[in-house]
């Protein structure tokens, strides 16, 4: 079996706006072709017409190359070397960042193929699943004002939800404010339900955030994710060592030399990776590898379209350790309909497909209806 095309896809919904930090409004979709007529699925949750281009540009010279035609014409079969050969290839302008994302939706797209060639999950070309289900916590972002925060973790836990995280939006603003809103998940949430509080970068000195955590802490989070900007590890391992909630970091981390940096200098329990930026399946495998060897806890961070799900369940099929899959709970076309699978709740659980490859098909009629073809 041979690449015949690797195709790069732009979906937007209708309206998009911009300035929230929503990436399911549009997706970049990467369809992996051969010889044989079968096709494998990736997504990328990164800036999609930056994504597209790194996979469509024709080759400068050897160490620096858009990804398609570093593929076309290899078995798609061997899908560690083609991880190496991209990111060899993408050397000069890549390493880390958005080559990384782009490499990490052809690798999700080539393990799917894999899947569907050899007639099995993922998780079982990983090794073998070790689990049938994983719980979920829905995830959402912060709403402006207390009575809202109450509304949407009351809207999750009637919905199933074992688990509520929320983040970004207003956090960050004031103490006061930071404080009241996480008063007010949990008020509603009671003694039942786990709650996250994902800060998204909105906190900048170490001796406020600790202050902030100790009073977010009264209000027993499960963690505080985020609370700086990423590169910031002194930071992050000052509030680590000061408080005993544990903080969790990596969505923006691309391969396992950036999660190591972040472990090691950073403090950070629970990682993050996201499997269509870190370096997909391949690379969070490697990054879950680490995490267990320096006693941290993976909880990869997933936040789009059900293609992102679907991939990110078949990891956690296969790592020793799971313990959370993230819910993006966002009524966006692309994150509810996109593929056909609704991943629906069982006691606050996901049942992990075990179709072949990572066992979803996209819904036709939502990709032409968000499609963005060239020009437009
Ligand atoms: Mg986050």
């Amino acid at each position: 079996m041979q690449i015949t095309d690797v195709e790069a896809l732009i979906l937007r919904q209708p309206v998009l706006d911009a300035s929230v930090a929503d990436g399911s409004q549009d997706a970049l979709i990467i369809r992996v072709h051969t010889d044989e007529g079968l096709t494998g699925v990736g997504e990328v949750d990164s800036l999609p017409s930056v994504v597209k281009a790194i996979v469509d540009a024709p080759p400068s010279h050897s160490i620096a190359s858009g990804l398609a035609a570093l593929l076309v014409g290899e078995d798609p079969l061997h899908v560690r070397r083609l991880w190496d050969r991209m990111f060899r290839g993408s050397l000069y302008f890549g390493r880390r960042g958005a080559a990384i994302h782009a490499i990490s939706g052809v690798d999700i797209a080539l393990w799917d193929l894999a899947g569907k060639a050899l007639g099995q999950p993922v998780s079982t070309l990983l090794g073998g699943a070790r689990r049938r289900r994983v719980r979920a916590y829905a995830s959402t972002l912060m709403p402006e004002r207390p009575e809202e925060v109450r509304r949407v973790v009351a809207a999750h836990c009637e919905a199933g939800f074992t688990a509520v995280k929320l983040g970004w939006g207003p956090l960050g603003r004031s103490a006061r404010l930071d404080a009241d809103l996480v008063a007010a998940a949990r008020r509603e949430a009671g003694d039942g339900v786990e709650l996250m509080v994902d800060i998204g970068k909105g906190w900048s000195h170490a001796p406020d955030a600790v202050e902030r955590a100790r009073r977010m802490a009264e209000h027993r989070p499960l963690w505080i994710e985020e609370p700086f900007m990423p590169d910031q590890y002194e930071r992050y391992a000052a509030l680590a060592a000061a408080v005993e909630v544990p903080l969790a970091a990596g969505e923006e981390e691309t391969t396992v030399y950036d999660f190591e940096r972040l472990i090691d200098s950073g403090g950070v329990q629970i990682v993050q990776p996201d499997v269509t930026r870190a370096g997909g399946i391949s690379e969070v495998m490697r990054i879950a590898a680490l995490a267990g060897r320096r006693g941290r806890r993976l909880v990869p961070h997933a936040w789009s379209t059900g293609v992102i799900k679907a991939a990110t369940l078949q990891v956690l099929a296969a790592t020793e350790d799971a313990e959370w899959f993230e819910y993006c709970v966002q009524s966006t076309p692309l994150n509810e309909r996109l593929v056909s699978e609704r991943f629906p709740l069982r006691d606050g659980c996901v049942e992990i497909p075990d179709r072949p490859g990572i066992g979803v098909e996209l819904d036709d009629a939502v990709l032409a209806d968000c499609l963005v073809r060239a020009g437009s």
